[in-house]
């Protein structure tokens, strides 16, 4: 039977209680809230349900407690936000299960809502525990699923949890986010360019090669550039180099060139002797690497090559930083290719936490098409893999018979 993900606009929400699966994994300073990116995107879902007169039950991870209570990882700042972004009340309870909460819940009233205190203090959520599933489900009559930085992890509050629920669906986030992605997968508008960068071969090998099947070009910086780099035997002085990873780098490369993609790896690289922002940087070309050289950055000659190949893309997704960017001086490859995408004629679509912050500090973050809030979750999505959390979501699709009525 053909299956199908429902959104939380196929429901009829009023005066039922509808428990929200966010991902306010935010960056606090200070005890307070650093960044509310991830909170801000989630309101649009929740906004609907309160405007619609549910009864809001809100659950989200945050930080590793490890399944213990640790005042670290309160959600506490977190709930001070959400009620200044909703203009309401944000009812707090001490824990996520247990009589206080439970009670809470029973009491809530059309257009209230609820933040649950971190999942993660209860060690059922990372072991997708059934028991703690059932005492989430007791509290709601509609699941809705919009943390698609959480989907690719098998927890309580992803996958046992919406399998209890028959109405369980996705939010505006996650919808977002499945078809921004999904379009990658599925005809993207070509040429389609991948940039992939940062630290390891090893994270990234698997969206390498499902980019492969998809893309027309892959350009690779960052770390993971010298790996590839040696394994086609070109000298990386001190460069941080994965050497258990030469061969699967090698064989990657050798599969790219059989379906015909365009691998760019660098041809000339920032270097230093001491990574530190202080240390006296040169350029150097792929023939004349010095022994004590340490690649910090992509040159000015691959900066060009990647620039003018992302300005005629249709499709553009990037992953992983060109460099160090944490130090300025080293941060120049990953904003010219911040730059380039952002002023792509096509779609952009850019996933990664790091990536995320350097097209922020770039400035260019508002002017890509899609910036995923899932890291490891879009890097997944990319590789083909089944998110856990989407898979959960899905229903099967009932065709109702004429001869029923
Ligand atoms: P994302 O979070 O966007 O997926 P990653 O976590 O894979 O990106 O990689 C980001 C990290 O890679 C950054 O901390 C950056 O300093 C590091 N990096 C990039 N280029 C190099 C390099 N040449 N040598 C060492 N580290 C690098
Ligand atoms: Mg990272």
């Amino acid at each position: 039977m053909e299956r199908e993900l429902r959104s939380i606009e196929d429901f009829d929400l009023e005066g039922q209680r509808v428990f929200i699966r966010v991902d306010f994994n935010v960056p606090l300073a200070n005890g307070s809230v650093a960044d509310d990116a991830r909170i801000k995107a989630a309101i649009p879902t929740i906004n609907h349900a309160l405007e619609n007169d549910a009864r809001v039950i809100i659950g989200s991870h945050f930080g590793r407690p490890k399944g213990e209570v640790n005042p670290k990882f309160s959600l506490l700042p977190v709930a001070s936000r959400l009620a200044e972004l909703l203009d309401r009340e944000v009812i707090f309870p001490e824990s996520c299960i247990g009589d206080g909460p439970r009670k809470l819940v029973q009491d809530l009233r059309d257009g209230e809502v609820i933040l649950l205190e971190n999942l993660r203090f209860e060690p059922g959520e990372e072991s997708n525990d059934e028991g703690f599933a059932r005492e989430l489900a007791a509290y709601c009559d509609i699941y809705i699923n919009d943390a698609f930085g959480a989907a690719h992890r098998c927890h309580a509050s992803v996958d046992g949890l919406p399998k209890l629920i028959e109405n369980r669906g996705a939010g505006f986030l996650m919808q977002k986010e499945i078809e921004n992605l999904g379009q990658l997968l599925a005809k993207p508008e070509r040429p389609y360019v991948a940039i992939l960068g940062g630290s390891k071969v090893s994270t990234k090998i698997g969206a390498f090669d499902s980019l492969m099947m998809h893309a027309d070009a892959i350009l690779v910086g960052g770390a993971m550039a010298y790996t590839f780099l040696k394994a086609q035997g070109v000298q990386t002085g001190a460069s941080m180099v994965e050497n258990a990873k030469l061969a699967i780098a090698r064989r990657a490369l050798l599969k790219a060139e059989d379906r015909g993609v365009n691998v760019c790896l660098p041809t000339d690289h920032i270097i230093v002797k001491d990574v530190d922002p202080e240390a006296d940087a040169t350029v150097c070309t792929n023939s004349t690497f010095p022994a004590d050289g340490i690649a910090v950055d992509i040159g000015p000659e691959t900066v060009d090559h990647y620039k003018k190949i992302i300005s005629e893309a249709k499709t553009v997704f990037w992953n992983g930083p060109m460099g160090i960017f944490e130090m300025k001086p080293f941060a120049k490859g990953t904003n010219q290719v911040a730059d380039a995408v952002a002023h792509a004629p096509g779609k952009t679509v850019v996933g990664g936490g790091d990536s995320l912050l350097a097209l922020k500090q770039s400035g260019f973050l508002p002017d890509v098409t899609h910036a995923s809030t899932g890291g490891g979750a879009s890097l997944e999505f990319i590789e083909g893999k089944e998110l856990p959390g989407l898979e959960a979501l899905m229903t099967l699709k009932v065709e109702l018979e004429l001869d029923q009525f």
